[in-house]
């Protein structure tokens, strides 16, 4: 019995298909949604991601514009950016890829993006709406690990869901949207005594860590749904770059029911969302509901 492969870039095509249907009707009425990024510095570790962006952004007849800062930089540069994008009326994305150079504090510059542009939903203003209760911008790989969950039916109240990884951006949000779902949600991290014995206890097992082979077969439920969120390059013997995910995938598959491939799985979901928010955030700009996240 092998698991099954969640197919994320089935579920990214679904929501991009929705998608151009919005744009479609934003450019009748004059306004093409366009999302920024701020890069500071090289990023090479992220490349990837903003291609996916960039690629699938224009698929969608969405505006894909990048500005680049200087690695030496410093924090009052950035913020006269983020804040030069946030009165932008043309701009409705801002979008600031860590990691940032080492000098810079990412959660001090997060807050200087207008909360109604801030489409990685990491501004505090919609990391507090978060944790009331009253989502406003969600962190796209937070929700998109909901909603690849969502058309697996599966009875989120009262399971038992393991978080590994407490992150800002991934870790924190999706135990945050568990909780609302009144999953019982425990969050492994660093500090975590016996990882293994919390992750055999998971119906729902959900890793965001960057630690390829993290998660062995033997720390898998017999039967659980496992969401794999690490994206880390390696390079193969042969010197050929890949990406993996945290769970050694041949070993979870005897295992598991469902899971999610690297690549292929969380990380187009992941971009489809982002797009999402750029369009949503677009549409309640030029409706002049901005205020109303
Ligand atoms: P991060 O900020 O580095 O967080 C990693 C988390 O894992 C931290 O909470 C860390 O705890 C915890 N951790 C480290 N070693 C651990 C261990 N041995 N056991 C249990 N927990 C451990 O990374 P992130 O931004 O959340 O991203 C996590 C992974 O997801 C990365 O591979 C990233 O590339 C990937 N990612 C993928 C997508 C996508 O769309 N697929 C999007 C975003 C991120 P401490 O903080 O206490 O050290």
């Amino acid at each position: 019995v092998s698991a099954i492969l969640i197919d994320g870039r089935a579920a990214a095509s679904r929501i991009l298909r929705r998608l151009r249907e919005r744009t479609r009707a934003l450019l009748e009425h004059g306004t093409r949604p366009h999302l920024t990024v701020l890069h500071v510095g090289a990023h090479p570790a992220s490349a990837a991601y903003l291609e996916s962006q960039r690629r699938h952004a224009k698929s969608a007849s969405i505006e894909f514009s990048t500005r680049r800062l200087r690695e030496d930089a410093s924090a009052a540069d950035v913020e006269r950016e983020l804040e030069a994008l946030s009165a932008d009326s043309r701009v409705h994305g801002i979008l600031l890829p860590l990691p940032l150079p080492a000098l810079l504090d990412a959660a001090q510059l997060q807050a200087r993006i207008d909360p109604r542009k801030d489409v990685e939903g990491v501004n505090p203003e919609n990391l507090g709406r978060l944790l009331s209760g009253r989502p406003g911008i969600v962190p796209c790989t937070a929700a998109s690990v909901l909603e690849i969950l969502e058309p697996e039916r599966l009875p989120l109240e009262g399971a038992e869901v393991v978080v590994v990884g407490h992150s800002t951006i991934v870790g924190k949000p999706v135990a945050l949207l568990l909780l609302d779902r009144f999953a019982t949600t425990t969050v492994c991290h660093v500090g975590t005594r016996d990882l293994a014995s919390h992750t055999r206890r998971a119906e729902v097992l959900i890793v965001a860590v960057g630690k390829p082979g993290l998660v062995r077969g033997d720390m898998i439920r017999p039967g659980a749904v496992v969401i794999d969120v690490g994206t880390t390059r390696v390079q193969d013997p042969d010197g050929s770059w890949t990406i993996r995910g945290d769970v050694v995938l041949e070993e979870a598959l005897p295992v598991a029911s469902r899971i999610t491939p690297v690549p292929g799985g969380v990380g187009p979901v992941t971009v489809a969302l982002l797009l999402r928010n750029v369009v949503d955030a677009a549409e309640r700009l030029s409706t002049g509901s901005g205020a109303a996240v």
